[in-house]
């Protein structure tokens, strides 16, 4: 625990290291959680004495008496707020490869109790739902998060993701979104590693790690996790599945052409709906599709069967054979979004889109 208070106090990373079963995370929390309480203590004093013009509040207890950092009159500026304490944890093992999976959206995904957007069966379809509704305020649940953020007892209460669907249901409140309140006024949030080292869940879930206390328990396990999380897989199935799916596309926007031309013909103010891309536009992303088919086929690979290792820069090469660069990675996203968005809302027809899915996480 001295150690811990030591790197606290001196703002420098600590490895520590002690054998399982000897309380570790105890003493990790303990004093993390009392330095906390004594730096609040500290903060509010030294406000208080810039208010008095440096006059003591309790003549018998002076402001020195309330350690380092209400008298350093050069407080860091790490210190004049409070920090959050962030305490990350692998937990179990087979949990992180279900979050890996579901990456940012199982936490959405296991909170929402929107009987209507609880039931879409991917989850690509739930957050846009939850985006829609939440856009034009008609979640009803989401519509209470602001009133219920002030609620004393929620504001006092540790609340795991029971806790907080139990809550969500019994006064009518977006457990997500209550959450996502709640943890602004947190003293201390746990998380799995994965919200906490990619940053793509840091951004979902609005994570902002400045001037907070970071705690990673289990820390033999980072580094293999982040390099999970700066990997990928793209399989020849994954390609060519976005490749069928991008063919959906263009047969149906061809159909519609071909009928807004013949009913044009006879009405002029014909409005097609739909996609809002030319034929030519998809064509170009299925090219980019077969390209990169072509590019990965094309690398040799030894007679062992044991594959190639390249240097990480090799994937831009890679990509550029197929035109991906950062230049047109923008354009590209775009479209990628649109057809998905496209095929998500037609009806009758099912397209599997986890290639396509896949294929655009990659570029992002
Ligand atoms: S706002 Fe909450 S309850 Fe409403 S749809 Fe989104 S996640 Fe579900």
């Amino acid at each position: 625990m001295s150690k811990v208070l030591e790197c606290l106090q001196k703002q420098v990373n600590g490895i520590l290291e002690s054998p399982t079963g000897t309380g570790k995370t105890l003493c990790l929390l303990c004093a993390t959680l009392a330095w906390r309480e004594h730096l609040k203590d500290a903060i509010s004093a030294k406000k208080i004495s810039q208010q008095l013009n440096g006059a003591e509040l309790f003549p018998d207890q002076p402001l020195s008496s309330w350690g380092n950092v209400a008298t350093n009159g050069d407080v860091p500026a790490y210190y004049t707020d409070i920090p959050k304490i962030i305490y990350a944890s692998r937990t179990h093992s087979q949990l992180t490869q279900v979050i890996n999976e579901l990456k940012s959206t199982v936490y959405r995904e296991q909170l929402c109790i929107h009987p209507e957007v609880k039931k879409q069966e991917s989850n690509y379809l739930q957050i846009h739902l939850c985006r829609m509704k939440v856009a034009t305020r008609s979640c009803y649940f989401y519509n209470n998060v602001e009133e219920k953020s002030t609620e004393k007892d929620l504001l006092s209460s540790i609340l795991d993701i029971e806790d907080l669907v139990r809550n969500g249901n019994k006064h009518r409140v977006c457990p997500y979104y209550l959450s996502r309140n709640l943890k602004q006024q947190a003293d201390i949030i746990f998380m799995p590693y994965n919200y906490l080292l990619d940053p793509k869940s840091r951004r979902a879930h609005n994570l902002d790690l400045r001037g907070t206390v970071v705690i990673l328990d289990e820390a033999h396990n980072v580094e293999r996790l982040c390099e999970e999380l700066a990997s990928f897989d793209l399989t020849p199935y994954d390609l060519a599945s976005a490749i069928d799916a991008v063919n959906v596309v263009l047969e149906k926007q061809a159909k519609e052409v071909q009928q807004s031309e013949i009913n044009s013909e006879f009405s002029a103010d014909y409005d097609r709906t739909g996609l809002n891309m030319t034929l030519e536009d998809i064509a170009k992303i299925k090219r980019i599709l077969l390209e990169l088919e072509d590019a990965i086929e094309a690398v040799e690979l030894p007679p062992s069967g044991n594959g190639v290792t390249k240097d990480g820069g090799y994937i831009f090469d890679l990509f550029a054979k197929a035109q991906i660069t950062f230049q047109t990675q923008n354009s590209l996203l775009e479209a990628l979004e649109q057809i998905l968005q496209y095929l998500a809302g037609c009806p009758g027809i099912f397209t599997n889109t986890a290639g396509l899915h896949k294929f655009a996480d990659i570029i992002q």
